[in-house]
């Protein structure tokens, strides 16, 4: 059983597709009630300025709290809120969550923190979005400035034309846009050039093979070498062993994300890492 998959590549059997229809039946029936009951929760990864080790920002990462106190990770249900549309109004709850959460947090810093929001294929086609996004905005009071939106490369290879124009609109309300698993795509890198983004993330697989395979070495320096190039800020993420700190340090990556520096955490063990 082959499913297309977004990054025009073909993949066997995801955990989607191994669960029988019922089961899925179930899950969508609970998805749709926690969505509406509101029962999810934002997790924050700070964001490390690898010189210095300051926080510099975080990321608004989604978990699923189950009644026996457990978590389910985004991957395991994000897919079938694609499926379904129910990403719609969860991606709204999400947005206007991290948006609140982020006013509190920069209450209480000397210098304001940037959140990135993970944004979904279909989240960031929905020709709502900008709207959503700017009346967010005026709702909240946020300083757009304090947000950056992460999209991945197979967002941008289909529709070109339109992608760039969403892009644009949330560039013009003031918002900061990243790549997200940047390196794994399959895309032709001179879209670069044409989207208005601000950071590249480096994909979290080249920083766990950094130490094992020398390849992975030599593309992240050439994606550090593109980005700056490009006067793009560059993000490494999956940090997890001083190891690989200390390399990417040396090649002038400025920012740094993963379990070496902290996990993501609810909402009061960020502030109070903070
Ligand atoms: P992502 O945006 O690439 O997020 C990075 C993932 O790597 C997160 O997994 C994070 O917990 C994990 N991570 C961070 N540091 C390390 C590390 O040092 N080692 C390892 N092995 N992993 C690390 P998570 O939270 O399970 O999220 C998985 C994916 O789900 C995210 O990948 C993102 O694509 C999606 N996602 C998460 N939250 C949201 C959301 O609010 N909205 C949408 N649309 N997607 C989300
Ligand atoms: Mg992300
Ligand atoms: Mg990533
Ligand atoms: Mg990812």
């Amino acid at each position: 059983q082959v499913k297309k998959e977004g990054k025009g590549g073909y993949r066997f059997c995801s955990d989607d597709q191994n669960r029988s229809s019922a089961e899925r039946v179930r899950l969508e029936t609970r998805l749709r009630k926690a969505v509406q009951n509101e029962e999810f929760q934002l997790f924050y990864q700070p964001k490390t300025d690898l010189a210095s080790g300051q926080i510099k920002g975080m990321e608004a990462l989604l978990r699923w709290p189950q009644p026996d106190g457990s978590m389910v990770p985004p991957d395991e249900f994000i897919p079938l809120t694609e499926d379904t549309g129910l990403i719609n109004p969860l991606g709204y709850w999400i947005v206007r969550q991290a948006f609140l959460d982020t006013n509190r947090i920069n209450k209480l810093t000397e210098f304001p923190l940037q959140v990135a929001i993970n944004l979904s294929v279909r989240q960031f086609r929905n020709p709502e979005l900008v709207i959503m996004v700017s009346d967010l905005i005026r709702e909240t009071g946020i300083n757009p400035e304090w947000v950056e939106f992460e999209i991945t490369e197979s967002m941008l290879i289909e529709k070109v034309d339109e992608a760039c124009e969403v892009m644009k609109g949330l560039r013009k309300l003031g918002v900061e846009l990243a790549i997200d698993d940047f390196g794994t795509g399959y895309s032709s890198l001179s879209y670069l050039r044409h989207f208005p983004v601000n950071t590249l993330k480096i994909d979290q697989t080249f920083i766990r093979d950094l130490s094992s395979d020398e390849s992975s070495e030599s593309i992240v320096r050439a994606i550090i070498g593109l980005g700056h190039g490009l006067g793009l800020k560059i993000v490494a993420e999956g940090i997890e062993t001083q190891v690989q700190s200390d390399f990417l340090k040396s090649t002038g990556c400025q920012l740094g994300q993963g379990y070496y520096m902290s996990r993501p955490l609810p909402l009061k063990d960020f502030i109070k890492l903070l």
